[in-house]
């Protein structure tokens, strides 16, 4: 495969990456934006969609999902492209720029670029282990592309957010879904709850809740509900438990780790030239993991970055409501 070129590669697309890379491209630069996940909003999208957030400046008391939403919208019309499924396992030096090496699900891609923004978070956030008895030949810890299970029998097993959505998508999709948990609740935005009760209601999908997944055969899931044994034809299964950071795929790279953090210096800068770091990594922040604090450094960030691949275009970005997109 050949490499894919930009002007800066941002690892990470939760809130700092999403911003670093709106403001790359806003400066008229060419981005390509990496995630291990399947959707932008690092902690946002997947352990908190639901939940309102209160001090994110500007947007009071809004869920984390609309200001992913938001941080997404912003992209519109720039240079930035979203490569999702992808995590980023290398950072080598190559000429004058940087190589980054990647698993995506289909094979090993390479990304290159002079400048790299480093805004990976807390870590790679991974789906939870399955931890289920039993044989099946299907089962998932992650929603395949809803359209891949229209007319197949789905079991999606999970409380989170993450699992009222995929039951909702796959239902969308064909599926015949149902949806269970070992408690009665399932969590999601408001928007998303009302449409599981409306899908329940209008057979579109059923929910067996509480009941506790017992075990696995080829073809069926054994449950316990209500204290009684009950099997459900299944042909495929999404044990959706959430997501955990990894962090472990960046921590060999000579970034000077400090445990958990990067140290970066004035702009950003980290100790590699051309490399960048900004959000809950970079050490400068501390104990402040805030999205506040990550969108001000992914700002800093990227306009040096910008300066350090285009020598031409200031650090400074000047204002943005004294200017208009060409
Ligand atoms: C439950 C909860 C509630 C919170 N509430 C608030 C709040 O109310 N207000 C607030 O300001 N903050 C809140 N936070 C903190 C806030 O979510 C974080 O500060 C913020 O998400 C950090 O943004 P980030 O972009 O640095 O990293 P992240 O959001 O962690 O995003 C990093 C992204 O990088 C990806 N990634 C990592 N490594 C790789 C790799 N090697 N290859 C490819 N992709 C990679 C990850 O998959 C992830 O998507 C909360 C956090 C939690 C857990």
């Amino acid at each position: 495969m050949t490499d894919l070129h930009a002007d800066v590669v941002v690892i990470g697309a939760g809130p700092a990456g999403l911003h670093a890379a709106f403001y790359a491209a806003w400066r008229g630069l060419q981005v390509r934006l990496l995630d291990a996940r399947g959707e932008p909003g690092g902690q946002l999208s997947a352990l908190y969609p639901d939940k309102r957030v209160y001090d994110v400046p500007g947007l009071p008391a809004v869920p984390a999902a609309e200001v992913v939403a938001g941080l997404v919208r912003q992209l519109d019309g720039l240079k930035v492209q979203l490569h999702l499924h992808t995590l980023a396992q290398g950072l080598e030096r190559t000429g004058e720029g940087w190589q980054v090496q990647t698993q995506t699900p289909e094979g090993q891609r390479t990304f290159t670029a002079p400048a790299v923004i480093l805004a990976p978070g807390l870590g790679a956030l991974l789906p939870r282990e399955a931890r289920v008895a039993g044989e099946h030949a299907d089962v998932h810890t992650d929603l395949p592309e809803p359209g891949s299970l229209r007319g197949r029998r789905v079991l999606v097993v999970g409380g989170v957010p993450q699992a009222t959505r995929a039951a909702l998508e796959l239902a969308e999709a064909g599926a015949q879904v149902t949806l269970t948990h070992r408690r009665a609740g399932f969590r999601g935005r408001p928007a998303e709850l009302a449409a599981l009760a409306a899908a329940q209601a209008a057979g579109t999908l059923a929910v067996l809740a509480p009941a506790a997944l017992t075990h696995l055969s080829p073809g069926a899931a054994h449950l316990t509900v209500n204290g009684e044994p009950q099997t459900l034809p299944a042909d495929t299964v999404l044990v959706l438990n959430g997501y955990l950071p990894d962090l472990s795929p960046a921590l060999g790279w000579p970034l000077d780790w400090q445990g958990e953090y990067v140290p970066d210096g004035p702009g950003g800068a980290t100790a590699l030239p051309g490399v960048f770091v900004a959000g809950d990594v970079a050490q400068s922040g501390g104990d402040f993991k805030l999205i506040s604090v990550g969108l001000a450094q992914a700002a800093v960030a990227a306009n040096h970055a910008v300066h350090h691949v285009r020598p031409d275009l200031k650090v400074r970005p000047g204002h943005s409501s004294e200017k208009r997109l060409s």
